[in-house]
């Protein structure tokens, strides 16, 4: 059980990843890797054919239990937040050598699980992985409090303690990286963890929970479940001995989280939500590489980013142009096996976000947008979709308002700034935007004017570890990454000593002991 290998063998010439065995498909709790205590298992598939990978076992509310007890203890008995932070900082540098020595393996286990491109998969995202393990190895051993001046009869410090137990619940569509910037901050603050993975990608989370151990992080202080989110994540929400909750996911589930945390114990939420960020090509554009970011901010990972640039607003001095250009990119997008090379689009991730897009295609055709190429599945099995774009998009259109998170790109047509403003930021999200210009004046205003957690200029997608991400809005609550992330993960405890010392007022002499 739970053994697999991937079967492409007819098109192995053209592969370009290494062959991988699945050896992790229990939960790892307390150090060990073991069967969910109900017994049962769910399939998880590969997205580009529907078929099973491996069964993995099931999570429910008693895994979640025995999780927490052993991160609990890992807290309160254990070594991990004793232990210096120096020698933290140092498994956590293992670990990121350890995931550089494996990086060919957890990127094909990715593409696998997930269907994005192993080129990607294997050149950026696990290469990130390690890069922000190694960033917040570094902060370890610089989290200090104050000395606090108070009215001189105490002397007062803060130390900065880890919260405790952290309930981290995480998506799909960045399986490693999710793991990364929850795992990084709370562990690199001295906390211990359980994991809940998502039900469509459970693989490379317990592949890099493995290599934790072989870096030498005591048991217990990572523990990985997987399973549903009623069941399993909804059990970690709520549960009493759990100290705060960091959730990357819908803005629905979001709010669900938000409730389950202030009906149990009132533990502190973090929230990474969904968005419907504008992409804004200024007059002044130069239109083939606007045409180019453009497409790269909408199709990106399938199109299936939380930030993805969704609503492409073009200047009307370059809208026919930048048209054109956008439908040719689209329809020379290469799309197909994932494991081969120059793919730069695989499958959606499963059936379900699958029948999704396509049916937004639909709502867009029935809007009376324009489809201006793509616009249905392709091949006949597996969940690849054409690269869709629609032009004439009206912002009431259910295409411009909701995420769709797929590769579906809707253009709509800008006459100056201050509308593209206020259109922009008619939505209740606020992730991210776009800016695309060569004035300096039109980067200023947009980049202050839109309300979103992260403004990109002439850019996009730009991710590095210090960099904070997250959103206003319904987007949100918090920042991830960067410092600010290592705050999510710690609580100020002032310590107030009276002095008892002599000390000279003017000319008088006062006893404050
Ligand atoms: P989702 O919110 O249903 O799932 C995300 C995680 O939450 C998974 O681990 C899931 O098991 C868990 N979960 C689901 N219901 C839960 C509950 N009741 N209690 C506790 N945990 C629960 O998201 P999805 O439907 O898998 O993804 C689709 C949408 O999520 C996208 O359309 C997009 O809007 C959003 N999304 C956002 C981001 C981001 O980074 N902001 C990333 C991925 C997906």
């Amino acid at each position: 059980r739970g053994i697999g290998r991937f079967s492409t063998a007819a098109a192995l010439e053209e592969l370009i990843a290494p062959p991988i065995h699945i050896s992790y498909t229990q939960n790892l709790i307390n150090g060990q890797f073991v069967d969910a205590a109900s017994g049962k298992t769910f399939p998880t598939i590969d997205p580009r054919t529907g078929e099973v990978i491996a069964h993995v076992a099931e999570g429910d509310a008693e895994d979640v239990n025995r999780a927490v007890a052993a991160a609990r203890k890992a807290f309160d008995e254990g070594p991990w937040p004793k232990m210096t932070a120096y020698e933290r900082s140092r498994i956590l540098l293992k670990f990121a050598d350890l995931v550089e020595k494996h990086n060919d393996e957890l990127a094909a286990l990715e593409t696998w699980n997930n269907g994005k491109p192993f080129e990607q998969a294997s050149k950026a995202e696990v290469p990130m992985f390690a890069r922000l393990f190694r960033y917040y190895a570094g902060w370890a051993d610089k989290i200090h409090g104050l000395t606090v001046p108070a009215d001189g009869q105490y002397h007062v410090q803060t130390l900065h303690e880890p919260i405790g137990v952290a309930g981290q619940i995480i998506p799909w569509n960045f399986p490693l990286l999710m793991f990364a910037w929850k795992v990084g901050p709370a562990l690199a603050s001295g906390n211990t963890i359980v994991l809940k993975t998502a039900e469509q990608t459970p693989l490379t989370a317990l592949y890099a929970a493995k290599l934790f151990q072989e870096a030498g992080l005591p048991p217990g202080v990572l523990n990985v479940v997987s399973g549903f989110g009623p069941t399993a994540g909804a059990a970690l929400a709520s549960h009493m001995d759990v100290d705060k909750v960091a959730f990357t996911g819908s803005t629905a589930t979001g709010k669900i989280i938000l409730e389950l945390a202030a009906r149990s114990n009132l533990k502190p939420v973090t929230l990474e939500l969904g968005g419907k960020s504008p992409f804004i090509v200024c007059e002044d554009a130069d239109v083939d590489k606007a045409v180019e970011l453009a497409h790269f901010a909408l199709f990106f990972n399938q199109g299936q980013c939380c930030c993805a640039g969704s609503r492409t607003f073009v200047h009307e001095r370059v809208y026919d142009e930048f048209l054109e250009k956008a439908k040719a990119r689209a329809s020379r997008r290469t799309v197909g096996d994932p494991f081969k090379k120059g793919i730069e689009q695989g499958p959606q991730i499963d059936e379900e976000q699958f029948q999704k897009v396509l049916g937004y295609i639909k709502s867009g055709i029935e809007s009376n947008a324009t489809l201006e190429c793509g616009g249905d599945r392709l091949g006949s099995k597996g969940y690849f979709i054409q690269p869709t774009v629609f032009s004439n998009v009206q912002d009431d259109m259910l295409i411009a308002k909701e995420e769709i998170f797929g590769p579906v790109q809707s253009i709509l047509k800008f006459k100056d700034l201050n509308e593209v403003i206020r259109r922009a930021n008619t939505t209740n999200y606020g992730l991210a935007a776009g800016v695309f210009t060569k004035s300096l004046d039109a980067a200023n205003t947009l980049s202050r004017a839109l309300r979103a957690g992260t403004v990109w200029v002439n850019c996009f997608d730009v991710f590095d570890a210090a960099i904070p991400f997250g959103g206003y809005k319904m987007s949100g609550i918090g920042r991830e990454k960067g410092v600010y992330s290592l705050k999510n993960y710690l609580q100020a405890r002032a310590v107030n000593g009276q002095l008892g010392v002599r000390r000279r007022s003017h000319s008088r002499t006062t006893d404050l002991g």
